[in-house]
C-alpha cells in the first residue's frame, strides 16, 4: 500500500487545486504559500527524493522543468521566479515524494540559507 501523500493527490483520493497536468508530470498549488504564486511540481511516478534521481527516471526532471516553464507563462511570471527542491532531512523535505517549489509573483528574498 503506498502512504504517500502526494501519491493520493496525483490520483485524485486527496483533492488539491490542479494548475498543470500531462502523462508526466502533476502539478498543484501549495496549501500553505510561501509568494503569490507557489505551485508544486512533481513527476507521477514516485521517485522520494532528490538523491534518488538516476539514468533510469532523470528524464521525469526535464519533464518537470518543461511544465514549469508552461506553468510560468501562463502564472505570468515575466519577471522570473525561483524554483526550489529540498532533500532530505537537513534540507528540510516534509513529504518524501520529489517535488519542485515553483515560487514567484513578487522579488523574493535574496538569502538560500
Ligand atoms: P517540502 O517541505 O517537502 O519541500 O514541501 C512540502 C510542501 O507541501 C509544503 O510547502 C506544504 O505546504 C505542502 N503540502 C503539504 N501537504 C499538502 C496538501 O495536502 N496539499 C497541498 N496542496 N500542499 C501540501
Ligand atoms: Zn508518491
Amino acid at each position: 500500500m503506498n502512504d504517500c501523500l502526494f501519491c493520493k493527490i496525483i490520483a485524485g483520493e486527496i483533492p488539491s487545486t490542479k494548475v498543470y497536468e500531462d502523462e508526466y508530470v502533476y502539478a498543484f498549488r501549495d496549501i500553505n504559500p510561501q509568494a503569490p504564486v507557489h505551485v508544486l511540481v512533481l513527476p507521477k511516478e514516485h521517485i522520494c527524493c532528490a538523491d534518488k534521481i538516476d539514468e533510469s527516471n532523470s528524464a521525469l526532471v526535464g519533464k518537470c522543468f518543461e511544465a514549469i516553464a508552461k506553468i510560468a507563462a501562463a502564472e505570468g511570471l515575466k519577471n522570473g521566479y525561483r524554483v526550489v527542491n529540498n532533500c532530505g532531512e537537513d534540507g528540510g523535505q516534509t513529504v518524501r515524494h520529489l517535488h519542485f517549489h515553483l515560487l514567484g509573483g513578487k522579488k523574493l528574498p535574496e538569502g538560500m540559507a
